[in-house]
């Protein structure tokens, strides 16, 4: 009787202390809720002062740009740089607040990628251009995949953008596509290799956490949020994918973003 009274009063301990941490994760989670909300919201609302600052500059530069002294003209290009900095955060901030409250928002299609990783590889161009950067690809010429392929052309900007950033005057970028049907769900295989500064290996893990930077002063130089790799890893990860890195410092580092071809209801 007593093992017998022993397990029951265990059985309703468990039971107790079970529905009460459940309702005292319910405050948690709301203010947990309340700030991802606010974060949305006020992304939002910063968006329409910072485009009026931004065309206000634009007018300034347009009328009175020939006049400026050379101390103006510093200001301006300053305002100009920290517009556009806080412009890329708000829009990244408000990305990740969204992604945050509820299923992911995707547009899929099954349609082809190559020409949406072409697209990508023309508009980053010039800037790899300016740095004397190569860049190539290769991709066979087609590989037809079930995704958002909007997101899919963030997720690369995002990684030929980091390496345009962190490789030196004269590397070499290569992005490289191909099918794996051997895959468990057949996949598309997407690496970005760069011959730039390379990641410590101690640092590899985090550089998918929000507003983490191996560098910080470097990565603010270059314009740089800390939430690329993030809002990347988001994009991977609704589309049922794999994002990892190998790097050496000094040497260069390797993305490689792994896709199942088909949707997960096929
Ligand atoms: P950021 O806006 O700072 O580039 P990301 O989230 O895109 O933020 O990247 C996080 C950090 O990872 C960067 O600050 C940089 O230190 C490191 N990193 C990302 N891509 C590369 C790369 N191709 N080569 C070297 N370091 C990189």
């Amino acid at each position: 009787v007593l093992t017998v009274l022993g397990i029951l009063f265990l059985g309703i301990a468990l039971l107790l202390s079970h529905f009460m941490s459940k309702r005292a994760m319910i405050p948690i989670r709301r203010s947990f809720q309340r700030q991802r909300e606010f974060v949305a919201d006020a992304s939002h609302e910063l968006r329409t002062p910072l485009s009026i600052l931004q065309s206000s500059l634009d007018v300034l530069e347009m009328e009175e740009g020939e006049q400026l002294s050379a101390v103006g003209r510093t200001v301006l290009d300053n305002m100009k740089d920290e517009v556009r900095r806080m412009t890329k955060l708000v829009s990244d901030l408000l990305t990740l607040a969204r992604s945050d409250s509820g299923p992911p928002d995707l547009q899929c299609e099954y349609a082809d990628v190559v020409p949406a990783v072409q697209q990508m590889i023309r508009s980053t161009q010039t800037v790899a251009a300016s740095k004397k950067i190569t860049l190539r690809l290769d991709a066979p010429a087609t590989v037809m995949v079930y995704g958002d392929h909007e997101r899919i052309k963030q997720l690369l900007y995002i990684l030929l953008d980091n390496a345009i950033k962190y490789t030196p005057s004269g590397g070499d970028i290569t992005v490289t596509l191909s099918v794996d049907n051997t895959a468990n769900p057949p996949s598309m295989c997407l690496t970005v290799r760069d011959t730039g500064i390379g990641i410590p290996p101690e640092e590899q893990d985090r550089i998918f956490d929000r507003f983490y930077r191996v560098d910080k002063n470097r990565s603010k130089q270059m314009g740089g949020t800390g939430l690329g790799l993030a809002i990347a890893k988001w994009i991977v990860e609704a589309h049922h994918g794999t994002i990892t890195v190998t790097s050496s410092p000094g040497l260069g580092s390797s993305f490689t973003v792994k896709l199942p071809l088909h949707s997960p209801k096929a």
